[in-house]
């Protein structure tokens, strides 16, 4: 079964079940409001050792900073605020002492730029390798949650960043090159947490969510759930130094923001997201009404079988 087929068959032996007056599962995080015209987001990641990182290619206060970071990226992305984690590890023998202690110093350094709290958890030892699971909740004015069902035609489609980064050092690793600058950044990747709720804050954003497989995978599930289609030009896609267009749109653990926003409103947001962040977003595409994703390639139409990144 691939991963997705599971979640669906999560979600359908779920579906009778009381929800308690959750938002559950299919976004980035589930979503409670909480009375006050406010909501809580949660949220939870599993890192394990060999399918997530090597331990011999990763230090582990990088992987605990990534434990993290993969985290908060699905709560900005639904445009607010990170503000607590819990945290629970499985450590073999030979992690206990000095590793534990490393991957700990990584997840408090990033708690302590994003003031996020530690509030729980649980440590055991493993049989096998390391295995770090982190769930995250964020708060935020409920109004200013954004879905991936929330896309509408004729939004234009951004991203938050150059995308590829991450994809192209893995590949550098997998091949042994473990220090070139795209397997430093793929061993650090910078989610775009104030960012996140920046864009939550601005209801000319529709629908967002953090490109964790490729926006050949993840634009599909804003698609989907959204009901809509879309037409991405391919030479817009923004790639970063160093990776290929197939990275950009395919490649993996990029943790950059998605995102669709009212076409009269995209050129100023643009200019406003510019001042306040000194990078640009980039413009992809534009949603239709059509069901389906299409490719451009210098605003004719083009077949790609592009798929998305996928540890399973
Ligand atoms: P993301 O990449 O944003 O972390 P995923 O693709 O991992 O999201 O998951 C898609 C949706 O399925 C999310 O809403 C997530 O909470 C849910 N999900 C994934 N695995 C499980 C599971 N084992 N049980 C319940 N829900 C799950
Ligand atoms: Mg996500």
């Amino acid at each position: 079964m691939t991963e997705f087929g599971f979640i669906d068959s999560i979600v359908r032996l779920f579906g009778n079940m009381p929800t308690n007056g959750f938002e559950g599962i299919g976004d980035d995080c589930a979503v409670l409001p909480i009375g006050g015209g406010e909501s809580l987001v949660f949220t939870a990641d599993l890192v394990v050792e060999d399918i997530h990182f090597l331990r011999r290619a990763a230090s582990a206060y990088e992987v605990g900073r990534k434990s993290l970071a993969v985290n908060l990226s699905d709560v900005a992305a639904m445009g607010v605020r990170p503000i607590a984690t819990i945290l629970s590890v499985a450590l073999p023998e030979d992690a206990a002492e000095e590793w534990a202690g490393e991957f700990m110093r990584g997840y408090h350094s990033m708690s302590e730029e994003y003031g996020v709290a530690l509030i729980g958890g649980d440590t055991t030892r493993s049989a096998g390798g390391i295995t770090i699971n982190v769930t995250a909740i964020g708060r935020g004015p409920s109004g200013q949650i954004k879905r991936r069902s929330a896309g509408q035609v004729g939004d234009i489609i951004f991203v938050g960043d150059f995308l590829g980064a991450s994809g192209a050092g893995l590949r550098d690793i997998l091949q042994g090159h473990t220090d070139t600058p795209q397997a430093v950044i793929h061993r650090n990747p910078t989610p775009q947490i104030h960012e996140g709720a920046w864009l939550g804050a601005r209801s000319e954003v529709h629908a967002m969510m953090d490109i964790s497989d490729g926006i050949a995978s993840d634009l599909r599930h804003i698609l989907d759930t959204s009901h809509v289609g879309a037409e991405v030009d391919i030479d817009r896609i923004p790639v970063a130094a160093g990776a290929t267009l197939k990275d950009a749109a395919c490649g993996g653990e990029d943790y950059k923001l998605l995102f669709s926003v009212a076409a009269d409103h995209a050129g100023q947001l643009a200019e406003d997201f510019l001042l306040r962040f000194h990078h640009p977003i980039h413009p992809i595409g534009r949603i239709t009404a059509s069901a389906s994703l299409q490719w451009l390639r210098n605003a004719a139409p083009i077949k790609l079988d592009w798929k998305g990144f996928t540890h399973y």
